[in-house]
């Protein structure tokens, strides 16, 4: 792709329509949908400089395909690193970041406060391989410290954890990789790409449930991996060559069209999940209202110092699980959903949902309270969002 020099310096909002773009001898104006399995070759000599690679062309969509190929590369730019992998989901996605870099023998350390399947990875998948792991509180530097033995291989972490919007010191926890050894992997499907670069704290590799804001309009699952092209090559590569959880074409195109409009939908969502941070905190049924750009975040400075917003989530805690119920049952634009990052408003109840899977005891301590809802904010007007909220408190009263 000739022109990504040229892209590479532009501005994100322009990388985002622009980047990757790969058009067919048709001169599209929109990115083409190549739904092909395979490719064809004009000779067998044609076909042997494409396998022995001295012609980079495409074999077989399992590697990859022009339309996930132009995903990958919009990606890469509006993340500032070298290389991209898309993946059928952002679970895919997290699987070989980790699972590429560790063999039996090796040690993984994980913050605790994680998405449920990130948790399942490294606390019951790993250990099955003859992988140790280790899970800290994520926000205690002294736990990351202490936690490394010489055979640590990679450290991994959500920030904003998922649903208590804690944060962990991206760049400190980088730091004590790097000194001893390890590599930093960070999910940072809570912060998106729009308000948050890892790879510029210091991480090593950034995952993303695509999933999320990026489709941001409910549609496909997806996840990509970002990295130098070292560390794909040396970890990623084959591993998701040979075993195979590609992105479909059709997936690709749908997320090359959410990217379009990923700087303009957060912006919005992250301005109007402040907006409603504030009203909740005003609220008499609410106890207490988590946004990390509010100045009653107890990590607001490392908030304002590593993010460059707030955030499409808020987490709020009513007095208990039936005020909680109650309240959401009785909202009529938002709607109750466990996915995030949508145009559409959604609250969820994480113990019930998200986190049921856990002890009681381990989500307590993880803040997760009985009485807690996290809600993304979507594309509505704000005011119709606050009133929603409204009328729900209200019915409380009743
Ligand atoms: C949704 C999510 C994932 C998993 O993504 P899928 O696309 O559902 O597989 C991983 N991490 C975080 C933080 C998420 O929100």
């Amino acid at each position: 792709m000739a022109s990504d020099n040229r892209i590479a310096s532009l501005r994100p909002a322009t990388r985002l329509v622009h980047g990757g773009t790969l058009r067919s001898q048709f001169a599209e104006t929109s990115e083409a949908l190549f739904l092909t399995q395979g490719y064809v070759y004009p000779s067998m000599e044609a076909a042997e400089a494409r396998f022995n690679g001295e012609d980079p062309g495409f074999i077989y969509s399992r590697f990859s395909n022009p339309t996930v190929a132009m995903f990958e590369e919009r990606m890469a730019l509006l993340e500032g690193v070298e290389a991209a992998r898309a993946t059928a989901t952002g679970m895919a996605a997290v699987t070989a970041a980790i699972m590429g870099q560790v063999k039996a023998g090796d040690h993984v350390v994980g913050a605790k406060a994680l998405f449920g399947s990130c948790r399942y990875v490294i606390e019951d998948l790993l250990p099955r391989f003859g992988v140790e792991t280790t899970l800290v509180d994520g926000e205690d530097l002294d736990q990351w410290r202490s936690a490394m033995r010489p055979n640590t291989k990679t450290l991994f972490l959500e920030s904003p954890t998922n649903p208590t919007l804690s944060l962990v010191d991206i760049a400190a926890v980088a730091e004590i990789a790097h000194a001893g050894g390890a590599t930093l992997v960070v999910d940072n499907v809570f912060a998106t790409p729009m308000l948050q670069s890892p790879l510029q704290l210091g991480a090593d590799c950034v995952v993303y449930s695509v999933t999320k804001h990026v489709d941001g309009q409910g549609r496909c699952l997806g996840g990509v991996i970002l990295a130098s092209k070292a560390f794909i090559e040396a970890h990623v590569h084959n591993l998701l060559r040979q075993t195979g959880p590609a992105m479909s074409p059709f997936t690709a195109w749908v997320m090359l069209k959410g990217l379009e409009t990923l700087d303009l939908r957060v912006t919005a969502q992250n301005a109007a999940a402040a907006i409603v941070a504030d009203f909740l905190a005003e609220q008499g049924v609410i106890e207490r209202v988590i946004y990390p750009f509010r100045a009653d975040h107890p990590q607001h400075a490392l908030a304002k110092r590593q993010m460059r917003g707030g955030g499409t989530l808020v987490a709020f805690e009513l007095a208990n699980k039936a005020k909680a119920f109650q309240a959401a049952n009785a909202l009529r634009i938002i709607a109750i959903s466990n996915n995030l990052g949508d145009s559409k408003s959604l609250v969820t109840h994480p113990a019930t949902t998200t986190h049921q899977r856990l002890p009681a005891e381990v989500r307590a301590g993880l803040g997760i309270g009985e009485g807690m809802l996290r809600l993304s904010v979507g594309l509505e007007d704000v005011e119709d969002l606050k009133d929603d909220l409204s009328q729900a408190f209200e019915s409380l009263g009743r």
